[in-house]
């Protein structure tokens, strides 16, 4: 885990993070790709680009944007997986997907926060994006990459939303159809400015928004992990699993969690697997050799 930088001041109404860490801050590019050098020669394979928005690296200071930093990243010797968190989608650009496209060790796993799936409740967000704004991102990721994962973070029940705007979300959701999703309901932080705005929904009606659509979610997430059932996924195992010595787990290069024959020899290595079954939230495979 490289952190690339430090604060944020996008103020989205509900997060108290600019206020706690102030700014945007950047680390030098030079300091930190010398970092993940000595951290590739050391025999680390794989990394994550930290920050609270990583698309607005540099921003504050002249530095090379995110795109080039993810690039340069990418081509250090010995880095088999590079990861990044977290995206903003109002500042992830057509040039990241290029980059992604163009470099078969970036992950195929995008973290993309939505929110909300109406445009009221992201505009009363302070999230600076429309919906159709997000679809565009997702139709250059159909476009350009072949193969891709999804995650997203939602709030439900935010003030002011209304059953239409609710609805909004679960259809965005059904349509976008996520890997996998961090849902909330929304709770008010002291210090920002939702929280000065008075509530509508109590806090039962806001858990059974939440509970519909986890439901539609947990639906969805394994409907995508079906669809990899047959194929060969390349994994680097992490660990022997608990429950087996026989057995290791990882993560595939869309990070679905998957397990799979083999023992400690296998851990940090990249292997390639063939997905038998989905077991609860997990993919079960077999060792090719
Ligand atoms: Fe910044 Fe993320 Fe908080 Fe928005 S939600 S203010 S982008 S840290």
């Amino acid at each position: 885990w490289v952190t690339i930088t430090h604060g944020c001041e996008n103020f989205c109404s509900y997060c108290i993070v600019p206020y706690v860490r102030g700014s945007l801050i950047s680390f030098p590019s030079e300091r930190i790709l010398k970092y993940i050098k000595e951290l590739a020669s050391e025999g680390v394979i794989e990394v994550t680009l930290l920050g609270q928005n990583v698309n607005q690296y540099g921003l504050d200071c002249g530095e090379i944007p995110f795109y080039k930093l993810l690039e340069k990243t990418a081509a250090i010797n010995g880095i088999k997986k590079l990861n990044f968190l977290t995206s903003h989608p109002m500042d992830f650009s057509s040039s990241i997907v290029d980059v992604i496209k163009d470099n078969s060790n970036i992950s195929r796993s995008i973290h993309l926060p939505l929110q909300s799936g109406a445009d009221q409740v992201l505009k009363r967000m302070n999230r600076k994006y429309t919906m159709s704004d997000y679809f565009r991102i997702i139709e250059t990721l159909k476009l350009k990459l072949e193969d891709f994962a999804l995650s997203t973070d939602l709030i439900v029940g935010f003030p002011g939303e209304t059953e239409e705007d609710f609805r909004n979300t679960l259809k965005a959701v059904s349509e976008i159809k996520y890997d996998e999703a961090f849902m909330y309901a929304y709770s008010p932080r002291a210090g920002t400015p939702a929280s000065s705005i008075k509530e509508e929904l109590t806090k039962a009606e806001k858990i059974e928004r939440l509970n519909e659509l986890i439901t539609l979610q947990r639906k969805i997430s394994l409907e995508k992990l079906k669809s990899r059932i047959n194929r060969i996924e390349l994994v680097i195992a992490e660990k022997v699993s608990r429950k087996s010595e026989n057995e290791v787990s990882g993560k595939t290069f869309l990070n679905h969690p998957v397990v799979f024959t083999g023992n400690s020899t296998d851990i940090g290595k990249e292997t390639r697997v063939e997905i038998i079954e989905v077991r609860g939230s997990t993919l079960i495979g077999k060792k090719i050799y």
